[in-house]
């Protein structure tokens, strides 16, 4: 019996609990927890059309740690994966300790008033979790997640050494919108109008947010203008892989969707702090937020692929030698498969394998884990099965850029 129990009903947590129930031999009982239960309700009835499987649903407030608690106390899962936002987070964690459950994530906690991006937060639950034997995995997405698995597949049997490392993330869906965003969009905007950072040389080193332009020519895509950002994974990579020279993550974005944020950023809505308007305080961002399509209902209308990568040079056997490791990922499939786009599917997916490892025991342990920290073959080989197989290319040189 592998309980589990997933709060968040929005894209990426739908895709994982179809995921789940399509392999009820790992999860036996499914919950669906999240602020509104009619979402959870509307999830439980496709995934029982989809798949024939029945999974509870709850309402969940999980920003209220006795209320989560309770509710852990209730299902009695072995695992939390939390699929709501990265602002949850800590209440979550915190609510696993106190009702003794494991737990999984798939973004870094955010505090709501400041874009921070760094693990120092959940770093701090180290001993807790490893003091009440429970496990805690963090960043188990596509990017972070797949990424730095990659990462760790390609070090352990591609190459004795990394020198630099390129995360390459691509978007090649069009859903026909003058500007949307493929996830949340708070936690989008706030993502892509911070500064842009990469490590190089054992330190940060930051420049003005989207000033930096490569174009690149992505499998199954075609060539895409990618932007030099600061993705948290980077965060880990450099922590896990002091020996790489330099770590840089790269992601696509088209001429309308910039058009779009350069305006709004100039007339202040992307801002995350309050304003007042007519007595009352807003978030600019926030408000955005409720203007803009849904990112579940963009599935329906979202056409073209994903192409998400890693490009590892360093050294095999005392030659040079660059690998590129991929998945691409097509949106109109994903939606057929689960009825949600490629970025919730390229999400959901690897949020459901880490998940159903850590509940077989092929991932074990006390404390808190980042993806570099555990064995990627079975992850690997899971990626293929599950829904996101993956390249290995050998490049005849390093990136030129
Ligand atoms: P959505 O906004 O679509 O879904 C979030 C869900 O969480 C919604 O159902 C929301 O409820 C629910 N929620 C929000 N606050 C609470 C709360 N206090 N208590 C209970 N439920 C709550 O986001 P996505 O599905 O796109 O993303 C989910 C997570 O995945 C995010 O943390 C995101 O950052 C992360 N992500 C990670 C990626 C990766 O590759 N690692 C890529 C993309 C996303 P309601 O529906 O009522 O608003």
């Amino acid at each position: 019996m592998s309980k589990v129990l997933v709060i968040g009903a929005g894209g990426v947590g739908s895709v994982a609990v179809h995921k789940m129930a399509m392999n009820p031999d790992i999860f036996t009982e499914i919950t669906l927890a999240s602020r509104r239960r009619s979402k959870c309700d509307a999830i439980a009835a496709s995934v029982k059309q989809r798949t024939g499987v029945t999974i509870q649903t709850a309402e969940l407030d999980a920003d209220d740690i006795e209320a989560t608690a309770a509710l852990i106390d209730a299902v009695k899962p072995e695992l939390v994966v939390n699929l709501a936002l990265p602002y949850q987070d800590l209440a979550i964690m915190e609510a696993c300790l106190k009702a003794g459950a494991n737990y999984l994530d798939t973004a870094n906690y955010e505090p709501r008033d400041e874009a921070k991006f760094e693990y120092s937060w959940q770093w701090a639950y180290q001993e807790r979790f490893r003091e009440a034997g429970l496990m805690a995995v963090l960043g188990c997405g596509f990017d972070p997640g797949a990424t730095s698995v990659f990462t760790t597949y390609a070090r352990k049997h591609l190459l004795d050494r990394i020198d630099t490392l390129d995360i390459l993330d691509c978007n090649g869906g069009d859903h026909g919108h003058p500007f949307a965003t493929n996830f949340n969009p708070e936690i989008n905007l706030r993502e892509v109008t911070a500064p842009s950072r990469h490590w190089e040389n054992g330190q940060w080193v930051e420049g003005p947010a989207l000033s930096h332009k490569q174009a690149f020519d992505f499998a199954g895509v075609g060539e895409r203008n990618m932007y030099l950002m600061y993705h948290e994974e980077l965060e880990s990579l450099a922590r896990f892989y002091p020996e790489i020279r330099r770590i840089r993550f790269w992601m696509t974005f088209g001429d309308s969707y910039l058009k779009h944020l350069e305006v709004l950023g100039n007339v202040g809505m992307t801002r995350i702090d309050p304003v007042k308007f007519q007595g009352v305080d807003i978030i600019p961002l926030q408000f955005l937020k409720a203007l803009l399509p849904e990112p579940s209902s963009l599935g329906a209308v979202t056409r073209g692929k994903t192409n998400i990568g890693v490009i590892a040079t360093g050294q095999k056997d005392g030659s040079d030698k660059t690998v590129y490791i991929y998945n691409v990922c097509d949106h109109e499939e994903a939606y057929a498969e689960t009825g949600n786009q490629a970025i919730s599917y390229t999400t959901g997916v690897p949020a459901m394998i880490g998940a159903a490892l850590m509940l077989t025991g092929a991932w074990r342990g006390a404390g808190v884990f980042n993806m570099e920290q555990l064995d990627p073959d079975p992850f690997m080989a899971q990626m293929n099965r599950q829904g996101l197989p993956w390249q290995v290319q050998d490049l005849p040189a390093p990136l030129a850029f």
